[in-house]
């Protein structure tokens, strides 16, 4: 089932084979830096073999990163005007789009997505992210102000913060760099970007892009490397404006003590344990299928996954069939072979974590229902996995646990699910399955969740605002908000008498 390290030759294509089995190091100043010092293993997690290494960026590179970032801002990418800086970055979507191909692979190979998946989501919604927030440039206003005192012209600018630390997960590489490099640029920053260690390729090569597109060197950096050294290093820097952060709760909490110490601007996008609520009155077919989708798509390791599906009571067996079916669907396999439709967990680490909720789910009522075991081979498998009717202050229900675990609750009436269903820390999104017009309202707007899909989920779009109430974090991506928590505003106050 598994491809062996020789099956990436007939993988992979060519070029993106050897920029894959290259040993990088960070990109600053539109130039590699050579790979010295300590080095991560990259690994392929749907074999668990070795693809090459990639730097752990020290202090000093990343100093030298952010350095070159806050000369690139008070030079030429600071100058640039507002046309000019469109321009560039419609060039920049324009070559993404272009190698969408050789960037599809990276994502699938060191995150175990499936390669038609990435090209399929991923892709479309980085080249998305990059074209929206280039037609913003030309039209960050600010305002004139009406004021008491006599004599007086106030006005208030809109205006870049500085430097830009970007820090991703490995979920989404290619799409989370781009949506924090495109409103970060149309604003007029500059980026220092890390991405995860498990998955640094694709957003090597985007910086590479970056520079073919016309955007000054410096304007986009990456250092690759762990959180403890790199991108520990990164967010402390004194030169560093502003973190942008999307991963786990955890990371979340301790880089927004951080940024509270250092009085650094901070957005954050943080995990969810999302509600999915169907009740008996849906188009059951239609609210299973989706419900199945988004509990495995990309094996579960997804932040708005439907991770908790809550079922009317009298439709459970119904939509649990529906599920189980789709389950036993699917074809698991390396993440570069066009048939599979779920790969493995993204390494071995994070395979047993999730591991360790199914050793304790009888404890409060819960029983698997089907899965729950490894796929034998070397890479990091599991099978899809449902778990019926644990209690709500179980683990596996409390808890992101980011894997191909779907936790499944009845649920009697709107009263009953409401308060369940807003229990949880986290509030990124939900979903409500109903063809009542009154309840689909009444219940999503007393949802507490960023996001409420309503006979649908999963949708994103560029224009549309992204990002979770309550442990789910704060600072919208997407839309107009998406691109004010890379400005601030100045206001300028001049006497004409
Ligand atoms: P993570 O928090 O472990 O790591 C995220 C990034 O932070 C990585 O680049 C990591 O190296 C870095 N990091 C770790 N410690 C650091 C430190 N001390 N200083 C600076 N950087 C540090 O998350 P992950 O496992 O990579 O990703 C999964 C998580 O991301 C899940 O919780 C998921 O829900 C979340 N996520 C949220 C969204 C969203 O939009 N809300 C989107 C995608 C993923």
């Amino acid at each position: 089932m598994t491809a062996t390290a020789g099956a990436l030759d007939t993988l992979m294509t060519s070029p993106a084979r050897e920029f894959a089995a290259t040993d990088h190091g960070a990109f600053v100043s539109g130039e590699y830096l050579a790979p010295g010092g300590d080095t991560v293993a990259d690994i392929d997690p749907s074999t668990g073999e070795v693809i090459g290494r990639i730097a752990d960026s020290d202090v000093e590179t990343v100093d030298r990163a952010v350095r070159s970032a806050a000369a690139a801002f008070q030079g030429e990418w600071g100058g640039m005007l507002p046309g000019q800086r469109e321009a560039v970055l419609h060039r920049f979507a324009d070559l993404v789009e272009a190698h969408s191909a050789e960037l599809a692979q990276y994502d699938a190979l060191e995150g175990g997505k499936p390669v038609s998946y990435v090209e399929a989501v991923d892709l479309p919604l980085a080249v998305e992210q990059f074209r929206y927030y280039a037609g913003w440039p030309t039209k960050l206003v600010g305002s004139v102000i009406p004021v008491d005192t006599p004599d007086s012209h106030v006005y208030a600018r809109r205006t870049p913060l500085g430097v830009v630390a970007a820090v991703t997960p490995w979920n989404f590489p290619l799409c989370q760099a781009a949506i924090k490099l495109a409103p970060a640029l149309a604003a007029g920053n500059t980026v220092v970007l890390k991405p995860s260690e498990l998955t640094s390729l694709s957003a090597l090569r985007l910086a590479e892009l970056a520079i073919e597109a016309g955007l000054p060197p410096g304007t986009v950096n990456v250092v690759p490397g762990t959180g403890a050294t790199t991108g520990q290093a990164l967010i402390s820097h004194p030169a560093v404006a502003k973190i942008s952060f999307t991963g786990s709760e955890a990371v979340g909490r301790h880089l927004g003590a951080e940024a509270g110490r250092a009085l650094k601007h901070i957005s954050l996008e943080l995990g969810g344990k999302n509600p999915n609520i169907v009740f008996a009155d849906a188009d059951i077919a239609k609210a299973a299928a989706a419900a199945a989708t988004t509990a495995y798509f990309y094996s579960g390791q997804v932040c708005f996954s439907g991770s908790r599906l809550m079922v009317e009571r009298s439709v459970l067996d119904q939509v649990l069939d529906a599920v189980r079916e789709h389950a036993r669907g699917l074809v698991l396999g390396h993440s570069l072979d066009r048939s599979t439709t779920m790969g493995p967990l993204a390494s071995e680490a994070h395979r047993d974590k999730v591991e360790r909720y199914l050793d304790t789910v009888s404890g409060t009522g819960g029983e698997v229902a089907f899965g729950g075991n490894r796929v034998p081979g070397g890479g990091f498998f599991l099978e899809p996995t449902a778990i019926v009717g644990p209690a709500d202050s179980d683990p596996v229900v409390t808890d992101e646990i980011f894997g191909p675990v779907l936790v499944v609750q009845p649920f009697d009436s709107v009263e009953d699910v409401l308060p369940r269903a807003n229990d949880g820390r986290y509030g990124l999104t939900a979903g409500v399955w109903t063809t009542d017009v009154r309840k689909a309202h009444a219940v999503s707007q007393r949802l507490q969740a960023g996001t409420v899909w309503v006979n649908t989920y999963a949708d994103y779009n560029a224009a549309a605002p992204f990002g979770g109430f309550k442990s789910s974090g704060f600072g919208k991506d997407c839309g107009p908000e998406g691109l004010d928590k890379y400005l601030q505003t100045q206001t300028i106050w001049m006497s004409l008498s």
